[in-house]
């Protein structure tokens, strides 16, 4: 596990595209935390470190936006998931075995539909901290080697 305290959105986000440099196809990152907790703004890091050049911003109503970098990027949501069926027709199993990276927000909608091994990055705001609306923490959860050795490599990198 690997922890990150950031102190603005910037620092989100550059904790989303420094965690892109490892990421190689078929990599699945499903993000956990509140509402406004920060996951959009962790996704547009990654889609940076992708290389991804278009605005990124969540895909709400369409459940999955798609993106072209350096690998392809599938960016979901499922905060309005309201069954699972739902990701049935969504083909969310071609995404799951692709050649791209897929970032899943709200991924606890689909729990029991996910793949075992992937990265799981939870954010939330610092408790009793009201003084500093803007810190989080940042705990990377490795399911699997490949995310144990992302995770590995990374914390070397950033020293954190
Ligand atoms: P979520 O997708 O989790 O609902 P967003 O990423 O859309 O949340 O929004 C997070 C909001 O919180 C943004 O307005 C962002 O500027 C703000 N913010 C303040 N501090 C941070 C921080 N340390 N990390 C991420 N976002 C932050
Ligand atoms: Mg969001």
């Amino acid at each position: 596990m690997l922890i990150i305290e950031t102190h603005d959105a910037n620092e989100t986000r550059n904790a989303g595209r420094i965690l892109a440099g490892y990421l190689s196809p078929g990599n699945i990152i499903c993000l956990a935390g509140d509402l406004g907790a920060g996951k959009t703004v962790f996704a547009q890091g990654v889609a940076l470190g992708l290389g991804v050049a278009e605005p990124v911003s969540s895909p709400t109503f369409t459940l999955v936006n798609e993106y072209r970098g350096r690998l392809p990027f599938y960016h979901m949501d499922l905060y309005r998931l309201e069954t699972p069926e739902a990701l049935y027709d969504l083909g969310y199993e071609d995404y799951f075995d692709s050649d791209g990276v897929v970032l899943i927000e709200w991924a606890e909608r689909a729990a029991g539909l996910l793949p075992r091994e992937l990265l799981r990055v939870e954010i939330e705001r610092a408790a009793g901290d009201s003084a500093d609306a803007a810190h989080r923490w940042l705990r990377f959860v490795p399911f699997g080697p490949a995310y144990e050795n992302i995770l590995m490599r990374m914390e070397k990198e950033c020293g954190c």
